[in-house]
């Protein structure tokens, strides 16, 4: 590491708790909290996550004809039994509840609900068509304005800080200068990793800061592997990769190769509806890029169920009925893994929550089902909010760091992506993951400013975790294949537990 720079505070402020990101996670822990609380959301933004990005929906078993036993078998199934099912049933249970609170916050969800792959029955809900996420977002952010207890900054996490008794606060980047937040309460809601491979769907700031921050304190990390490629984001321009999404293959689009052959039927006899593991690994397999033909929905159908696909790739010059199919390729989507959390979203730093895609909640096992993420966010946010107010608040700190020392030098975005592309990818071997390792351990680094610096670092920190977490799973199992091993993969976990010996028991299952 080159420089260092010590930096000391220039703002001193206390909160009752600290949500760090903007997401679906933070709004709704926030919004769950009573009004008593002075509540601090620290984000880089508030209005580009990928909660405001998300278009397939939310799942539920609502409807007359399904069951939270059916929605729990599938989401089961999709995570290749990794799951914790004790967390699965919460997550189901509690679904239809989510659905009702998003209501009560002013969403609009369609009346019928919709089937998508991998699930068994009609079950994803739907806002304003294929723009749910945004649509949620709009409700729970009008909802924010009008509170009257928090505090919304516009900042980026540099650190947590943690003593004998738990977390007591937040070092964070604000205005170029270094801003402490003190509270006996902080939220991860900050979203996953994606970020870091070349060809991503999610907003570039998902560097996974939350989940390493947290580990750097002494919490638990696990499933870092377990990164989701999505197969259908539009090839027309540099990550952020707009997405088409799933429920247009559902709605009856193809997939075809450069001649207009659909070769997805080769590896998997539900074709298109196979899940989106199973399609990216065939298209990779298939060279890559692909192609959607959204013409066999209709111009009609298309323009009303899809609007959002539609306006995206006429913005980035392709109508998809005129000009026909449009240049797909799997992008990275989410990250699987990440802080482990007991039941509430707590982690075994007391105080210190994850919720959302930046935890390891145990409802997701070795792949997320599709539309479980949104819901994820709101059933352990509303429960973490709980959990919070009825814990009482430990013994005040009494010691604080006068300032804290960042780099000034960092490998740059690109050079990670490399790193990231050439071993995380759809398929992985051990010599690209040993490749990536020693290029870690001698990566060119360049001069930045030093929140970014540290920053890069800390992800650079995450990637060697990832690349480790995917050496260590031998066999392929949910989204981690490896193209070297023949094994089936046994059902365990790896976790990364550092430094301090951990506060308090974490539940690993
Ligand atoms: C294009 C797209 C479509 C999707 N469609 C669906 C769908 O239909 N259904 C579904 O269930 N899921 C979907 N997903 C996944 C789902 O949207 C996300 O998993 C979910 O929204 C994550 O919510 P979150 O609140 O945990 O994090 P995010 O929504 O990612 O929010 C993270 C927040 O943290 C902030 N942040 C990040 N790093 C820092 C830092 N260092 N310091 C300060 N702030 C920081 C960000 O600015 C942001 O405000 C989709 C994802 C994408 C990208």
């Amino acid at each position: 590491m080159g420089l260092m720079m010590q930096m000391t505070p220039s703002h001193d402020l206390s909160f009752d708790a600290v949500v760090v990101g903007a997401g679906i996670a933070g709004l709704t822990v926030a919004l769950s909290l009573p009004s008593t609380l002075s509540i601090a959301i620290v984000s880089r933004s508030f209005t580009m996550t990928s909660s405001h990005w998300a278009k397939g929906g939310m799942a539920a078993a609502r409807g007359a004809d399904d069951d939270p036993a059916e929605h729990l078998y599938d989401t089961i199934a999709a995570g290749g039994a990794l799951n914790d099912p004790e967390r699965v049933a919460l997550l189901v249970n509690e679904a239809p509840n989510a659905i009702e609170f998003l209501q009560h916050q002013g969403v609009a969800f369609e009346t019928q609900p919709e089937r998508e792959a991998g699930h068994g029955r009609p079950r994803i809900w739907h806002a304003d068509g294929d723009a749910t996420g945004a649509a949620i977002m709009s409700a729970l952010g009008t909802r924010l304005r009008a509170t009257r207890n928090v505090t919304l900054i516009d900042g980026t996490m540099v650190e947590l800080i943690n003593d004998d008794n738990g977390v007591i606060g937040i070092m964070i980047g604000h205005q170029n200068a270094l801003t402490l937040l003190r509270s006996p309460r902080i939220v991860l809601a900050s979203g996953g990793a994606t970020g870091l491979w070349g060809d991503h769907t999610s907003p570039n700031a998902n560097l996974g800061i939350g989940i390493v921050s947290a580990y750097r304190v002494g919490a638990i990390a696990t499933d870092l592997e377990f990164t989701q490629f999505h197969p259908t984001a539009i090839a027309l321009s540099e990550s952020p990769l707009s997405l088409a999404t799933e429920a247009l293959r559902g709605a009856g689009a193809w997939i075809v190769d450069e001649e207009g052959k659909r070769f997805l039927f080769a590896s998997d006899p539900a074709g298109e509806l196979a899940t989106r593991d199973k399609v990216a690994r065939a298209m990779y397999r298939h060279g890559g890029q692909a192609y959607l033909d959204a013409r066999p929905i209709g111009r009609e159908a298309l323009e009303k169920r899809f609007p959002t696909f539609v306006r995206e790739a006429r913005q980035q010059g392709h109508d998809p009925m005129a000009a026909g199919p449009v240049p797909i390729r799997p992008a990275a989507h989410y990250t699987i893994g990440g802080v482990v959390t007991d039941s509430w979203g707590e982690s075994n730093i007391p105080g210190l929550y994850a919720i959302g895609e930046c935890a390891s909640s145990g409802v997701h096992g070795a792949n997320r089902l599709a539309s479980n993420s949104l819901l994820e966010g709101v059933v352990f946010g509303r429960r973490a909010a709980r959990h919070l107010v009825d814990t009482p608040n430990p013994v005040s700190p009494t010691h604080f760091p006068r300032s804290t020392n960042l780099p000034t030098t960092a490998p740059s975005r690109i050079t990670l992506a490399r790193i990231v592309d050439d071993a995380l990818g759809i398929e992985r071997n051990a010599v690209a993951i040993e490749r990536a390792l020693e290029a870690l351990t001698d990566v060119t680094t360049c001069e930045m400013d030093p929140f970014s610096a540290h920053e890069l670092i800390q992800a650079s920190q995450l990637v060697s975790m990832m690349l480790i977490a995917a050496r260590e799973r031998h066999g392929t199992i949910g989204a981690h294949t490896r193209a070297d091993e023949q094994v089936e993969d046994p059902h365990y976990r790896l976790t990364f537990a550092m430094g301090s010996a951990p506060r308090r028991e974490a539940r690993v299952w």
